[in-house]
């Protein structure tokens, strides 16, 4: 160890003393390499809990269950949604109906400064699912953590008074880090989560980025969506002004990208090219980068808040933060995720590596970006750029990519890109998420009993210091859970 090594590594372990009395918290509770799984509601109410825990173990060598307890999504949530196969467990039905919210039992004491109604999810009658599971997982030594994540329905009463504003003044249904009622929400949440119930940890998830990237569609999501971009609500716009942020000139700059899109998706390509023309609106309006940044440390204030609360309540118990995949696709939106600084407010990090659906998600990036700020290259270059600036070796070409997925090398490097990220010192865990049968379409890549041990393998040779398999175990095939399980015995629990 060298001297910057020793003083990082010894900053981090005072770091641990200070905040939680004690270091190495995140081992004393938790298995040292947690083996994780993802699972909802509808998987215990479907197969019995004891029956659920017994296979999550014998075929997955599962100790930790990551418990979907709020969301108002399908990606965590209720089985297969339709127009995807049902796995070969569980009810042979869609569950079209399913709605979403607190899959626990919420305590309004812990919700009085927001407006957004703590729902029960009326899916399961009165069905309390760390209620129902966390005694019986105890008993044989699996940990729970609580899984929340950004996503709401429209009409959660309360919602519109936490919605972001757009630059056109309009309000978005998505949430406002800065608004009070936002961040009151999910203190909430935490704070319920971590009195209520002796759970062993929280685990939250964020799937959305900044207007910048918005506006680009650098994403694998919708597209670019540059007339809808925010947020310039009243907290924004104070904490702009706070910040020194030229707000009119950050509104004309996202709107000259509006028109720089516009342009472009009717093919009206600018004299000077996407690029050369995109460059010129960011020096000319400086403040739509502040914009962007100013948009991160929203969510990184409401980050730093969660994880204090959480920590006032329960030192000793993980706090952690779900990355989107994202993060695997685009630059952009890796750089924002800067695994150093969030090491000051993070116990570990489950870093989205899907290695199957990472090929269809990357190919649709490609056709965003490539409508946008790349639209002066061909989609084979930009497929190329994104490779070579993301440090990816051999992934499949363009027209291949959607049926060949990514590869265990793309989770290999990803898991040490992390590591290496977080640095020395173990203060901040990397227990990447490894993904089995995410939904795809119908001729893309699915998951296989050998790409799944591939990926667990490649992950803890890389020196991963847990996993997470995702997204849920309702749709999860059992050869493929089973050949994870192989992959784990094989390398860390022999
Ligand atoms: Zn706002």
């Amino acid at each position: 160890m060298n001297r910057r090594e020793f003083l990082e590594s010894s900053t981090a372990v005072a770091a641990g003393v200070a905040a939680f009395g004690w270091p190495g918290r995140v081992a004393a509770q938790l298995p040292d390499k947690p083996i994780g799984i993802q699972v909802g509601a509808v998987s215990f109410l479907d197969e019995g809990t004891d029956k659920v825990l017994d296979t999550l173990a014998e075929l997955g060598a599962i100790d930790t269950l990551f418990l979907a307890t709020f969301t108002y999504g399908r990606g965590i949530g209720g089985r297969q949604p339709r127009g995807s196969a049902l796995p070969d467990h569980g009810k042979q039905e869609y569950d079209d109906d399913y709605h979403g919210g607190n899959f626990a039992t919420h305590h309004p004491q812990y919700y009085r400064g927001t407006s957004i109604a703590p729902q029960k999810a009326p899916d399961y009658g009165g069905y309390d699912v760390i209620a129902d599971v966390l005694p019986r997982a105890h008993k044989r030594g699996m940990r729970i953590i609580c899984w929340f994540e950004d996503v709401f329905r429209k009409d959660v009463p309360g919602l519109d008074k936490a919605f972001e504003v757009d630059v056109h003044g309009q309000p978005q249904m998505r949430v406002c880090y800065r608004n009070p009622n936002t961040l009151n929400f999910w203190l909430g949440l935490t704070e319920d989560y971590l009195r209520s119930y002796e759970v062993d940890g929280l685990m939250f998830g964020s799937e959305r980025q900044g207007p910048l990237n918005n506006a680009l569609g650098a994403s694998h999501g919708g597209g670019p969506a540059p007339s809808t971009v925010g947020c310039f609500c009243p907290h924004c716009l104070a904490a702009a002004k706070k910040d020194g942020i030229n707000v009119e000139r950050a509104k004309q700059g996202y709107i000259a990208l509006e028109n720089w899109v516009g342009a472009l998706k009717s093919q009206q390509r600018p004299a000077d090219g996407a690029f050369v023309t995109f460059w010129r609106i960011l020096v000319e309006h400086p403040d739509v980068l502040a914009w962007e940044r100013l948009w991160n440390e929203g969510l990184r204030d409401t980050y730093r808040a969660m994880y204090r609360k959480a920590h006032e309540i329960a030192p000793q118990k993980p706090m952690g933060w779900h990355i989107w995949h994202t993060n695997s696709f685009a630059p952009f939106y890796r750089a924002e995720q800067d695994y150093r600084m969030f090491t000051q407010f993070s116990d570990f990090l489950k870093v989205v590596m899907y290695h199957n659906s990472g090929g269809p998600r990357m190919a649709r990036y490609i056709q965003n970006i490539n409508s946008t700020l790349f639209a002066d290259l061909t989609p084979d270059q930009t497929t190329e750029v994104a490779y070579r600036l993301q440090q990816y070796a051999s992934e499949a070409p363009l027209d291949k990519l959607s049926t060949a997925g990514l590869s265990a090398d793309y989770v290999g490097r990803e898991t040490r890109r992390a590591l290496a990220g977080v640095g020395p010192g173990g203060k901040t865990k990397i227990w990447p998420g490894i993904e089995i049968d995410v939904p795809t379409g119908e001729k893309e890549k699915k998951t296989t009993p050998e790409d799944v041990y591939a990926a667990v393998k490649a992950t803890f040779d890389a020196g991963a210091n847990g996993i997470i398999l995702s997204r849920k175990y309702s749709e999860m095939r059992l050869d493929n859970l089973r050949a994870a399980g192989r992959a784990v015995r094989e390398t860390v629990k022999r």
